[in-house]
C-alpha cells in the first residue's frame, strides 16, 4: 500500500494539472509550464513521497539542505536552487544545480562565474511589487543590471523570475506578472545575441493559475501539493 502522504501529494498534484491545463486553454497557449516543487517542505527522507507522486523537478531554498537532499536524490530529481543566495554559498550550490533562479546581485554573478566550471544557467529575480521587504531588482534597473552581468560570460541569463505578494484575490498579482513578461519580452529583444531570455518562473500555490495564463514556463509550488483533500 502507498502512504498517505504520497497519495495526498498525488492528488493534489492531478488536480493542480487539470487547473494548469484549464488555465493554459483558457489563455489559448499550445505549450505548458514547467511545474517544480519547493522542497524545503520535505526533508531528506520525506522526498520519497514526491518521487513516487511523479515529480522530478524541485527547487530548495538553503544551500546546506541543497547539497544534503542532492547527495541523495540527484538520480531521481532535477535541481534548481530559488532561495536567497548568498555569493559566499555559490560555491556549494553549483553542482548541485541546472538552474538558479535567484540572482540580483553583480557580486553574485562575479563569484559565480569565477566558481563555475563550465556555463550557469540562471534567472534575474525582479521586485515587480515594489515591495521593500522583497528581494529582486526593480524592473527601471534590469537592462542596466543585465549590462554589467554580461561581462562574465560563463553566467547566462534565460530569463526572469518574481515572488508576487501574498495576496487573497489572485486577480490582483495579475498586473504584476503581465509586467514581468512585458519586461522580458523587451530585454528578450534588447539582448538578442547575448541572451536568449525565454524563462519566466512566476506563480506559486495561491497564484499559479494567474501566472499560467500570463505566460509563466516554470510555476513553483509547495503547499499546493500538501493541502488537505
Ligand atoms: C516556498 C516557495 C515557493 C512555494 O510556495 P507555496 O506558496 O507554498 O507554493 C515558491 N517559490 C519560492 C522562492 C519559495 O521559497
Amino acid at each position: 500500500m502507498t502512504d498517505p502522504l504520497t497519495e495526498r501529494v498525488r492528488a493534489n498534484l492531478a488536480r493542480v494539472q487539470d487547473r494548469v491545463a484549464d488555465a493554459c486553454a483558457r489563455a489559448g497557449r499550445a505549450d505548458s509550464p514547467r511545474l517544480l516543487v519547493a522542497s524545503k517542505y520535505w526533508d531528506v527522507e520525506g522526498m520519497a513521497s514526491l518521487a513516487e507522486a511523479g515529480i522530478w523537478l524541485v527547487g530548495e531554498n538553503r544551500a546546506e539542505e541543497l547539497v544534503e537532499k542532492w547527495a541523495r536524490w540527484h538520480d531521481v530529481f532535477e535541481f534548481h536552487f530559488i532561495g536567497h543566495l548568498q555569493s559566499r554559498k555559490a560555491r556549494k550550490v553549483l553542482p548541485c544545480v541546472s538552474l538558479i533562479h535567484s540572482v540580483e546581485s553583480v557580486s553574485l554573478v562575479e563569484e559565480l562565474n569565477k566558481r563555475a566550471s563550465g556555463e550557469v544557467r540562471v534567472l534575474l529575480e525582479v521586485n515587480v511589487s515594489g515591495e521593500e521587504s522583497k528581494y529582486g531588482i526593480l524592473p527601471a534597473a534590469a537592462e542596466a543590471f543585465l549590462e554589467r552581468a554580461a561581462a562574465f560570460e560563463r553566467v547566462r541569463f534565460v530569463g526572469l523570475m518574481t515572488m508576487a505578494p501574498l495576496v487573497t484575490d489572485p486577480e490582483s498579482v495579475r498586473p504584476l506578472f503581465r509586467e514581468l513578461r512585458k519586461l522580458r519580452d523587451r530585454l528578450a529583444e534588447v539582448f538578442s545575441g547575448r541572451y536568449e531570455l525565454s524563462e519566466l518562473s512566476m506563480g506559486m500555490s495561491n497564484d499559479y493559475e494567474v501566472a499560467v495564463e500570463e505566460g509563466a514556463t516554470i510555476i513553483r509550488l509547495g503547499s499546493a501539493l500538501l493541502s488537505g483533500t
